[in-house]
């Protein structure tokens, strides 16, 4: 059975908002964390990106300078991880959250070598404020820390289960992959990640699972090698 020692995992805000689609469902996150604890006490070492769309995204306003906008978007990760790494510690973890720009006490400026010194700590490390720049996603904070953690694999855990040929919202006969190369989602324009974040892992040969992160301990049984979503191919 195939296993990971370092992994990557991307939660999209929406989906710790459960139901509510806004703010935080604390159900879903303690679930989240009873799940990564399982991985910690396995001995792997996990990452976490956490998206802003539960509260504000650069495109959520029409009227104020985008640059403004995407670093409310930045801010919101922020708290998102500061959330989540309370409730990892409610649930018996160690966590560390950093940033790529200060926030006073509230995190610590990240590095590859503090954030690899955290993981070999067994800390859960949060990876939050995106990349630290507008025009810029948590899609593409998770490829490019992942690159630079060198984890052995990125897992995205979403609302849907996986990767589809079209929007299964929008068309009832949407047909879900099992495998699928980063070359199909570019050449299809199949928006699982952004352009730039779909490219980076190409070029640099980065693993991606995508799973739902509503099925039943889903992150676990993905990092145990049964992968219940979409494998996308290097
Ligand atoms: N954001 C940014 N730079 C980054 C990461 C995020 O400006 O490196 C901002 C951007 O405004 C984005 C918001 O933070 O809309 C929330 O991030 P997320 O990736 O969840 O946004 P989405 O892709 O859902 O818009």
């Amino acid at each position: 059975m195939k296993s990971y020692n370092r992994v990557l995992l991307k939660l999209s805000g929406e989906a710790l908002a459960g139901d509510k689609k806004t703010g935080f469902d604390e159900a879903t996150c303690i679930e989240v964390a009873k799940q990564v604890k399982k991985l910690v006490d396995d001995g792997i070492e996990v990452a976490i990106v956490i998206g802003g769309g539960n509260f504000w995204r650069g495109r959520s306003s029409e009227t104020i300078d985008r640059t403004k906008a995407d670093q409310i978007g930045m801010l919101a990760t922020v708290m998102n991880c500061i959330y989540v790494s309370d409730i990892f510690r409610y649930v018996g973890m160690e966590t560390k959250i950093f940033t790529p720009f200060q926030c006073g006490s509230m995190t610590e400026l990240f590095s590859k070598d503090n954030a690899v010194e955290s993981l070999k700590k067994k800390q859960v490390i949060f990876l939050a404020g995106g990349t630290g720049h507008p025009y810029f996603s948590t899609d593409t904070a998770t490829a490019l820390r992942a690159i630079e953690l060198e984890t052995d694999v990125i897992l995205m855990a979403r609302a849907v289960d996986g990767v589809y040929d079209s929007d299964p919202k929008a068309n009832p006969n949407a047909k879900k992959y099992d495998t699928v190369s980063y070359q199909v989602l570019l050449d299809k324009k199949l928006a699982i990640m952004d352009l730039t974040a779909t490219v980076m892992c190409m070029e640099n040969k980065k693993s991606l699972l995508v799973f739902s992160l509503n099925e039943e301990n889903s992150i676990v049984n993905n990092v145990k090698g049964n992968c219940t979503g979409t494998v996308v191919t290097v």
